[in-house]
């Protein structure tokens, strides 16, 4: 593991005019102990209760002088992903709740509510809000009642895991950069997600322990809809993922947005528009 310390810096961007990052998010002193490998994290998730009687509406710490300011960078935010389509109320309140801001690092806190895509360090990068809000809405279309369980594939910094806990009974969201999975665990803890796992491990292998599941969304994309995912989908469910066009002749590769329906009579498969995103890939680092 060759992460480096995640040193927040002490001087805080002057964006929201009154915000302060400061709260809960100190020093990472916990990169040491990160599980050397994936199998001890996964036995640490396991002792977590799996099973929660209904979503819980987060008691999210809002850190002093940030509440007014950022609800309201982030209501302009959801008014435009309305705008922009996104019709479903569950999705739109998700966004307006979780706050985007303490999942970048600080010196990007003032892009937080842009329409735009952020790194999030190790060359990753965090996707743009309409991007998470589509294909969350496009994972729970027709569905309503008890959400279930949702899996994520790359949990980068934490932020659409965060989203989906607002929406799902339960989420279990795996990353396979172990830095990053350490800064997601940072980023979450002031808000004390009770419904959300995170996983280091490789999600192209899925994650049996919490199948099935009702919705699998990957925020990588892969030459193919990974074979556990589609085994780890309960029936009924739906996988919304970015998978790589076969283009022959062209030599920058595109991603197509596929939707994976599980019925009781089989798999039923959309492709949707065009997208970027960063690769999948298998392992762990
Ligand atoms: N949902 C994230 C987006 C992160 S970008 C957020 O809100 O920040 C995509 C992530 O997928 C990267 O962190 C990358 O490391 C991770 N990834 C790629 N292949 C993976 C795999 N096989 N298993 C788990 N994570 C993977």
């Amino acid at each position: 593991m060759s992460g480096k310390p995640i040193i927040k810096p002490t001087v805080k961007p002057s964006f929201p005019a009154k915000m302060d990052l400061s709260v809960g998010k100190g020093v990472n002193t916990r990169l040491q102990a990160i599980a050397p490998n994936p199998a001890q994290t996964l036995q640490r998730v396991k002792a977590i209760p799996s099973a929660l009687a209904k979503p819980v509406p987060h008691a999210t710490a809002v850190p002093m002088g940030l509440g007014m300011d950022s609800s309201t960078f982030r209501a302009r935010m959801v008014s435009k992903l309305a705008s922009q389509g996104i019709t479903d109320a569950r999705v739109l309140n998700a966004m307006q709740a979780t706050h985007r801001h303490s999942f970048v690092d600080t010196a990007l806190a003032n892009q937080a509510y842009e329409d735009t895509s952020l790194p999030i360090g190790w060359g990753q990068t965090i996707s743009k809000p309409n991007v998470v809000a589509r294909m969350i809405e496009l994972l729970f279309e027709g569905k309503t009642g008890n959400l279930g369980r949702v899996l994520e594939i790359g949990t980068g910094c934490g932020y659409q895991a965060a989203v989906l806990s607002h929406i799902a009974l339960e989420v279990y969201s795996i990353e396979r950069v172990a830095g990053l999975y350490e800064k997601a665990r940072e980023n979450f803890r002031p808000f004390r997600i009770k419904n959300t796992h995170l996983l280091f491990g490789d999600g192209m292998l899925g994650f049996p322990k919490g199948a099935p599941y009702t919705g699998i969304i990957a925020a990588a994309g892969g030459d193919a809809i990974a074979q556990a995912w589609i085994d780890q989908l309960a029936i009924g469910g739906r996988i919304v993922a970015p998978v790589t066009n076969k283009v022959a002749d062209k030599a920058v590769s595109e991603q197509s947005l596929v939707v994976i329906d599980k019925t009781e009579t089989g798999l039923k498969r959309t492709v949707l528009e065009l997208v970027q995103f960063v690769p999948l890939k298998s392992g762990v680092i």
